[in-house]
């Protein structure tokens, strides 16, 4: 006993500590209207993997030009030819 919440805590990272004292304080701030909301609890680590389980990015989708062979974003000009759609949108020296 007469450990404090922090010292609890296993690595306490800044984040956390602002949460805690944030959370634990007498007073806690004050703003305009009334005092601040404040999370109840932490947010577990498997929690904010959830979270981010959709955050991943994706490769860009590519397809090789009609014309030209370029590889080459989807629903995008050819860069290298201009071409798109079957037929030239941009001439290209
Ligand atoms: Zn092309």
């Amino acid at each position: 006993m007469g450990q404090t919440l922090v010292s609890r805590l296993d690595r306490p990272c800044q984040t956390t500590l602002f949460w805690v004292i944030l959370r634990h304080s007498k007073d806690p701030p004050v703003g305009r209207f009334g005092s601040m909301a404040l999370p109840k609890r932490k947010h577990s680590n498997s929690r904010s993997g959830k979270r981010r389980s959709h955050n991943a990015l994706k490769p860009k989708q590519l397809h090789a030009c009609a014309k030209c062979g370029t590889m080459v974003v989807t629903h995008v000009i050819c860069p290298n030819c201009g071409h798109y759609m079957g037929r030239t949108m941009v001439e290209t020296a």
